[in-house]
């Protein structure tokens, strides 16, 4: 059975009766047909961001969706909710950037009260979450900020952000690193760009308990196509890196997005995350779901059913758990099949619209 996003009215029909005939998913886990176990879902909760990070859009933004096109949080807990009765236990907020929708803390508390979640993670560009990290500190399955910071130097910063907020952004960081919440830092390697301060983001974990990630940047930028000078694979930034540190790689989980290394005497840990060369594939235990409620297997398809139409038409939590159960099921063995098997061309949406 294959799914496509713009027949979902037509699908929807036939679908439910499909899942009558077909009751025995119920009650099973989320496997995908190469043996993956899902049980990491990232929701993006708008696609509204208050920065413009070159890599990520044009300067003059992305057309944002109406917001009666983003899912509601009673959805978006709903959907959650169907998940972890399918084994999901991990959900990571993003965006856009989550603390620009309003309610996004009453959001957070909603979703603690979800026995199933283990854990809620939050990626963001650290604007404007100063004043709630007392508050987050006392939810207690809120346990990893991402903070996305690509340089240190204020003047470069403002240049890949678009944006003057570089003291909000490093107050927070400093105020995150001493609460009690863990905090990984995202730095996207842009060449020619912040490729020079690789190993002062990589020095910064001597003294501070902080997980530094570097990442390959990636083509989604909403059609802000910038041309690259060089190309910072996962090898470059290794090499780079090792210029001044010696690396130990330690352990990561299975499902981990990046390889993960430690420094003598440092406290913190540096890793890199190979996200367009794609080399973790095989372990991957995600999902994604846009602001919108397009269910995606893969960072690097173009979606792949809409729950949006389908939560508005009345389905049961019976009938997403089947829908949930057949979609893993198309889930592609890797990011370079996903991309192969798109309708809509190249990737070049905005990273903004799918939550990184
Ligand atoms: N606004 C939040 C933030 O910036 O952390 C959350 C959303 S943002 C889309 C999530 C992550 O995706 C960020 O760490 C960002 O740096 C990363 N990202 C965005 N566009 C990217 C691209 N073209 N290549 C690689 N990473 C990208
Ligand atoms: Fe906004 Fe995050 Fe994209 Fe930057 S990377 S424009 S902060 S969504």
């Amino acid at each position: 059975m294959s799914f496509s996003l713009v027949d979902t009215t037509f699908f929807f029909a036939n679908f439910v009766a499909y899942a009558k005939k077909n009751r025995r998913f119920i009650m099973s886990k989320l496997t995908d047909s190469f043996g993956r176990q899902i049980s990491y879902v990232r929701l993006a909760v708008t696609d509204r961001c208050n920065l413009r990070c070159q890599y990520c859009m044009p300067a003059h933004g992305i057309d944002i969706v109406p917001r009666a096109a983003l899912l509601t949080y009673k959805e978006m807990y709903r959907v959650i909710r169907v998940l972890t009765e399918l084994g999901v236990t991990k959900a990571r907020l993003t965006g856009g950037e989550p603390f620009v929708r309003k309610g996004f803390m009453d959001f957070l508390e909603m979703l603690s009260h979800n026995d199933l979640l283990e854990d809620i993670n939050i990626t963001t560009n650290g604007v404007l979450i100063f004043k709630h990290i007392e508050a987050l500190e006392k939810l207690k399955k809120v346990k990893n900020i991402n903070l996305s910071i690509d340089s240190l130097q204020v003047d470069t910063f403002n240049a890949i952000t678009r944006r003057t907020v570089f003291d909000d952004v490093f107050k927070t960081m400093e105020a995150l690193e001493k609460s009690s919440l863990n905090l990984k830092l995202n730095v996207v390697v842009q060449s020619g760009i912040n490729t020079n301060e690789i190993t002062d983001f990589t020095a910064l974990t001597k003294d501070k308990n902080i997980a530094v990630r570097f990442i390959e940047e990636m083509p989604f930028n909403g059609e802000g196509q910038r041309e690259t000078q060089e190309n910072w694979n996962y090898n470059r930034i290794l090499q780079e890196i090792k210029t001044r540190f010696e690396l130990t790689e330690v352990s990561s989980e299975k499902s981990s997005t990046s390889r993960n290394f430690s420094i003598e005497n440092h406290q913190g840990t540096v890793g890199i995350i190979p996200a367009f060369t794609r080399t973790i594939c095989s372990d991957c235990n995600r999902i994604r779901i846009t602001s919108t409620g397009t269910f995606k297997n893969c960072l690097f398809d173009d979606g792949v059913f809409n729950l949006r139409e389908f939560l508005r038409k009345g389905a049961s939590n019976e009938d997403l758990k089947e829908l949930f159960l057949s979609l893993v099921k198309e889930k592609p063995k890797n990011g370079f099949v996903a991309e192969v098997n798109r309708k809509k061309g190249n990737v070049s949406e905005s990273m903004s619209t799918i939550g990184g």
